[in-house]
């Protein structure tokens, strides 16, 4: 019996985010105004891109994203089957094709060397773009991905939702963070509750490519311009705007913004509080019996972002309802994407995909969130060692 009650993932909301979204309800803007603006440079400059555009949740980013990269129909783009749905399904909202490549065991991100197979596996041109995934938090070595994509003149979205503050150490020694733009054409990211940083529902697009900036922020409503230098029919009078493409209304409002924002200032101390919360971890896990594998801090020229703390162990199920009783709600992240019935039922390519599916069969996510404290944390790995010793 316990008085317990610990999700893989919690939002952590503070008496500064709650002041700032009264404030933004209080001023004259409850969408688009000065915050969007606001939260679009702080958080370009937190990783280090040059622009961002903020959207109503990581979804539509990415929708936009594959919208802005031209796929459509005939079209056949490369992803990880472990991810969130919508890193493919983004490619079918455009009427592309998703063909799935299978994860290094030890990262649990797309293997390049698959890759690498299934683009010389068929004809140049064959496929129009990757999207990897920084899963988990690992961030991915998007300057390996950038050559190969190079080599075949394909696109890069870098899925980095699960990786603000996360970086790799590139070839010249210099720390990429992801989502900075330096090797992917674009980077997408969440604030929904779960991820680190929470807007309520949100997202956000960031590019160092002026161009694909300027598509994007037109998709996001509608695909309408003001901009008097850009129309085409420039005499109409001062009402007058444009819709020179087919955009959504993808918008977020001023109210979330300034949540993000707020959340934003705090995101060096959660990532610190994560870094701490995996170093626990891996001190109770690593070669632990009844541990197979624990994915836990990286080597020192790589920081892991930590969404997630994933364990493999044999009886995945035994362990998962077993903590569920103790009302520890660890999670499974992801059923692989290729399996789904939707994609079941299209069609997928026939790659060997048994990684992805071994890990699966073992993987489970721990509690990971910066307010988890330790005495909670400690009864995390009481229950894991309770039953897999026991
Ligand atoms: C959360 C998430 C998304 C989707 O973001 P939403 O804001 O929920 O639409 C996409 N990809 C990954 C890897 C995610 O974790």
């Amino acid at each position: 019996m316990s008085n317990y009650s610990i999700p893989y993932g919690k939002q952590d909301i503070t008496e500064a985010d709650i002041a700032a979204v009264v404030e933004a309800l209080k001023s004259d803007y409850l969408t688009t105004g000065p915050r969007v603006e606001e939260f679009e440079v702080k958080f370009a400059e937190y990783i280090g891109a040059e622009y961002a555009v903020a959207v109503a949740n990581g979804t539509a980013a990415l929708h936009l994203c594959a919208l802005a990269l031209g796929v459509e129909p005939g079209k056949r783009v490369i992803t990880t089957p472990i991810t969130f749905s919508a890193s493919a399904n983004c490619v079918r909202y455009c009427g592309g094709e998703v063909w799935f490549a299978d994860i290094d065991p030890e990262t649990l991100t797309l293997d390049i060397d698959r890759v690498r197979e299934l683009i010389e596996s068929k004809p140049a041109g064959f496929f129009a773009g990757i999207i990897p995934v920084d899963f988990a938090g690992y961030p991915v070595d998007l300057e390996a991905f950038r050559k190969l994509a190079d080599e075949h003149g394909l696109w890069i979205i870098e899925d980095a939702c699960h990786a603000p503050g996360g970086w790799f150490t590139d070839s010249k020694g210099e720390q990429q963070w992801c989502g900075n733009g330096n090797y992917a054409d674009l980077a997408i990211f969440s604030f929904h509750p779960v991820k680190h940083i929470a807007s309520g529902e949100g997202g956000m697009i960031t590019t160092n490519n002026r161009e694909l900036y300027e598509r994007l922020s037109m998709l996001r409503t509608h695909g309408i311009t003001r901009d008097r230098g850009n129309l085409r029919y420039p005499d109409h009078g001062g009402w007058y705007m444009e819709m020179q493409q087919l955009g959504y209304n993808y918008r977020i409002p001023d109210i979330l913004c300034a949540l993000g924002t707020s959340q934003l200032s705090r995101a060096k101390a959660g990532m610190q509080r994560r870094q701490e919360i995996a170093q626990r971890y891996d001190e109770a896990f690593q070669g632990a019996p009844g541990i197979l594998k624990a994915h836990g801090v990286p080597a020192s020229d790589i920081r892991h972002a930590f969404h997630l703390y994933v364990i493999e162990v044999a009886d995945r199920r035994g362990l998962y309802d077993y903590l569920r009783e103790q009302n520890i709600y660890a999670q499974v992240h992801y059923v692989p994407v290729h399996t789904m019935p939707y994609y079941q039922d299209i069609g997928y390519n026939e790659a060997d995909l048994s990684r992805s599916e071994e890990y699966y069969a073992g993987g489970l996510s721990l509690p990971m969130y910066p307010t988890l404290t330790e005495e909670e944390q400690d009864h995390v790995i009481a229950h894991v060692k309770a039953f897999i010793g026991g």
